[in-house]
């Protein structure tokens, strides 16, 4: 893997991972951009404990824009986009539009590849392999950041979700706090440790494995799992067998592991539903330790994939359970999801 950094017209910087170690990346950012001004603030919510990004210049971001002005394919035939190259493996790039920035943390943004007519489950195994690496190296360049307590990288996929951008990209939050879920994982770790002594990630792994109704795959390095109370219609956590504490501490065979392992869990969701139904609109979220938490050590790096698809044509809403009490309400039994994912493994 190379990597190259450079920076954008208006100072955000960009980074190539080049699968070819002798790739060159000299293209300048030729755009007459005007210098970011972003207002982003991080505000208490003192009755629920919890914090709010309040980015008020994210309204005037790009909004679903016709294939040719995408800004997330490269720069050719006379079209500039934010990526100055003519070709690209993987880039990584600061968001012209984050909602969080400066002492309020960070936002990038990273293309899985060039094609824009692609998906994540559409990449080689060499392809997803190099999205590791970016999201590992990133994670290890954004604990360097004093105003990053925490890094968050995801997958928003499809319209469903939000997505305004069709290019196949994810995003990458580097948080100036611990994430209230983390924190809640955190706290239900540091009870589990003090009742029984043990570690609640490797307890949780453990019983899903003995019961094996809900597993959906089980590699030699990772397992795939419906968690006993998964809160969406379908939802898979994927844990490496080795318990590390974030992307950088994954070892050389899980690495290897990984990429056949995500690729065929992306290809199942989107046969959930049948032939013929629009791709399964999905978020893919890695749940890293933050760096200064106590507990660092014992937390276990996980990926959650799920959708807010419950049958075909219709969408899980939050709705008055989950948005105004949190309490979810999921119509698909895991088990009965788990099996629908087994059911359309690849032959
Ligand atoms: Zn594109």
């Amino acid at each position: 893997m190379k990597k190259t950094a450079t920076r954008l017209a208006d100072g955000r910087e960009l980074i190539y991972y080049d699968a070819r170690d002798d790739a060159v990346r000299d293209a300048v950012d030729e755009r007459p951009l005007d210098p970011i001004s972003t207002r982003s603030e991080i505000r208490h919510d003192r009755l629920i404990g919890d914090d709010v990004a309040v980015a008020s210049h994210r309204q005037g971001r790009t909004y679903h824009p016709p294939a040719d002005e995408c800004p997330l394919c490269p720069s050719r035939d006379g079209r500039l986009s934010e990526i100055p190259a003519s070709d690209y493996d993987v880039v990584v790039f600061e968001n012209r539009f984050p909602s969080l920035a400066g002492d309020a943390g960070r936002c990038e943004v990273v293309c899985f590849t060039s094609d824009h007519d692609a998906s994540f489950a559409d990449l080689t195994a060499e392809q997803a392999a190099l999205v590791l690496d970016a999201w590992t190296d990133r994670t290890a360049e954004l604990a360097q950041l004093p105003s990053v307590e925490q890094v968050f990288c995801f997958e928003n996929r499809g319209r469903e979700i939000g997505v305004t951008l069709g290019h196949p990209h994810g995003q990458i939050y580097g948080y100036p706090f611990p994430t209230p879920r983390t924190r809640l994982m955190l706290r239900s770790l540091a009870e589990h440790r003090e009742r029984t002594g043990r570690n609640l990630f490797d307890d949780v792994v453990a019983d899903e494995r003995s019961d094996g109704s809900r597993i959906v795959l089980d590699g030699e390095h990772w397992t795939a799992f419906v968690p006993y109370a998964a809160h969406w219609p379908y939802e898979v956590h994927l844990y490496p067998k080795r318990r590390v504490p974030d992307l950088t501490a994954l070892d050389d065979a899980a690495r290897t592991e990984f990429p056949q392992m995500y690729l065929e869990l992306l290809k199942r969701f989107d046969r959930i539903f049948g032939e013929g139904e629009p791709p399964t609109p999905y978020i893919a979220a890695w749940h890293q330790a933050p760096f200064t938490a106590d507990d660092r050590e014992e937390f276990a790096l996980h990926l959650e994939l799920f959708t807010i698809r419950r049958t075909s044509g219709k969408l899980k809403f939050l709705a008055g359970s989950e948005s105004g009490m949190n309490v979810f309400i999921n119509d698909v039994p895991p088990e009965a999801a788990a099996e629908r994912l087994r059911e359309v493994a690849s032959k």
